[in-house]
Parts: C-alpha cells; structure tokens; sequence
C-alpha cells in the first residue's frame, strides 16, 4: 500500500503505550522507546504536534460507573493527560528533541496555554507541540481532542499510536477469524461502531478530511515504516 507524503502529521498517544509490564503507570524505559520511534521520525523532517491520553492513569468514564461525579471524574483524567504530556516532553528532550507542552487547562507554572500562532511557531522552529489536555472539558476524550487540534493545525493526518496493529472487522480476541483492514471508511467505522476513536472525533476527521492512520507503535520503527508506506496499519478515510 502506497501512503502519500505527509508534511504535518498529528500524533495521538492513548495513555496506555507509557505503560509497562511492571505495573508503572508511567514506565521511563517504555516511554524512552516511545520518544525514540518519535524522535526518529521527526529526524527525517516531518512537523509533529502529539496528543496524549490519559488512560494509563484516570479515566473520567470508568470512575463515573464507580460512583464519582463525571465532571470531577473528567478534570482528573485531563490532569493525568498533562503528567503524560510531561513525561513525553522530557523522554523526547533526554534525546534532544525539543519540544513545548500546550495545556488545554491553564497551568503557567508548568506549561504553555493551547496558542494556535504561537503552536505553529514552535513547529517553525522545528519543535515538537505536546498538546495536553484533551479539549479542555469534561464529557470528551483526548481522541476528540485529537481530532479538534489535527483540524486547526492543518495537520495532514492523523496518526493514532496504540498497542495493536489497525482496524479489524471484529474483535481479533474472541473471533479468531478477524481480519484487519488496510483502509477503511469513516462511514463504515460509524456504521459498524468499529473500535478506533470515539464516534465524535471520527466524525470530525471527516468533515475535515483528515485520514487516521492506526498503526501499533510499541512495535519497534513501526512509525517510521507506515509513514513511509511499508509498515503495518488500517487508514481510515474517505470513500474511494
Ligand atoms: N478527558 C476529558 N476531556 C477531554 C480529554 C480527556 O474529560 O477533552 C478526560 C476523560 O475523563 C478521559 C481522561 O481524560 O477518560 C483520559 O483521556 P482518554 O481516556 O482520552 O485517554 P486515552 O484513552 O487516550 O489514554
């Protein structure tokens, strides 16, 4: 599968690629991997804005079905996004990679506020954005937020890092005869409520006309491969 050049593309890390198999919320030799994958793309000249999750750490919905209040629930989790973003900045600065952390919630001390101008400033100069926080309210996901920052940097697609390998048809661990997707449709994705991001963040790729490119980046120079066309990866885009 050909994939066409890509100048800018958006980053979106689910929290749970910082994970490691100790437990660690955070793990610092996962998260060096990660930053390594990023920063070797980088290295080959594409701009990269990167959102971070915050599953790997609080997710607002699964303590609401415990009884905390969603809103409340909410904040936290895009608390745990900016302690993510942070980790990511400084795993991705141990390397060199110079980098700024934009927090959809104020917080002056330890980060910038979400600027567009002043974002694409930094990818001027050749800096990776980390955009933290989601969208910045309770009742989304970081996927929307994904989404919403691909769509105001006039990213050229967005590409979703998780710990499996695209879109399958069904759910590869109970049906053992899933097959994975190499491109897909936004549509089909709504239609058959196919695992890859919430329906509002898939629905704004669309109006958009920003592809998603689903590939497993724990799999080492995985992220370099797809984005040069070789690597493993279910594209979600327009009809053809
Ligand atoms: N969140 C939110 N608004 C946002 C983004 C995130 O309220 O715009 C909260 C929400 O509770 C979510 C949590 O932050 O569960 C962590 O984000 P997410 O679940 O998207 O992380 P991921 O699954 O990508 O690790």
């Amino acid at each position: 599968m050909t994939t066409p050049r890509y100048n800018r593309i958006l980053l979106k890390l689910s929290g749970e690629v910082l994970m490691g198999e100790n437990g660690l919320a955070i793990d610092p030799a996962v998260t060096a991997r990660v930053a390594g994958e990023i920063a070797d793309v980088k290295a080959q000249g594409y701009e990269l804005c990167i959102v971070v999750g915050g599953g790997n750490i609080f997710r607002g919905l699964a303590a609401a079905a415990k009884g905390f209040e969603r809103a409340t629930a909410d904040h936290m989790g895009m608390l745990a996004t900016v302690m993510n973003a942070l980790a990511v900045q400084n795993a991705l600065e141990q390397i060199g990679v110079s980098t700024r952390v934009q927090s959809a919630i104020s917080m002056d001390k330890i980060c910038e506020p979400v600027i567009r101008r002043r974002a694409e400033r930094h990818l001027e100069k050749g800096r990776v954005v980390i955009f933290a926080a989601g969208v910045g309210e309770p009742y989304f996901t970081t996927d929307s937020g994904a989404a919403l920052r691909a769509a105001e940097m006039k990213c050229d697609a967005l590409f979703k890092g998780t710990s499996v390998d695209g879109v399958y048809d069904a759910d590869p661990k109970i049906v053992p005869t899933a097959t994975r997707y190499d491109t897909v449709s936004y549509d089909t994705v709504l239609a058959k409520n196919l695992k890859v991001m919430d329906a509002s963040a898939i629905s704004l790729c669309r109006d958009n006309d920003i592809p998603i490119v689903v590939f497993n980046i724990r799999e080492h120079g995985n992220f370099a491969a797809v984005l040069s066309g070789e690597g493993v990866s279910t594209t979600v885009q327009k009809e053809q």
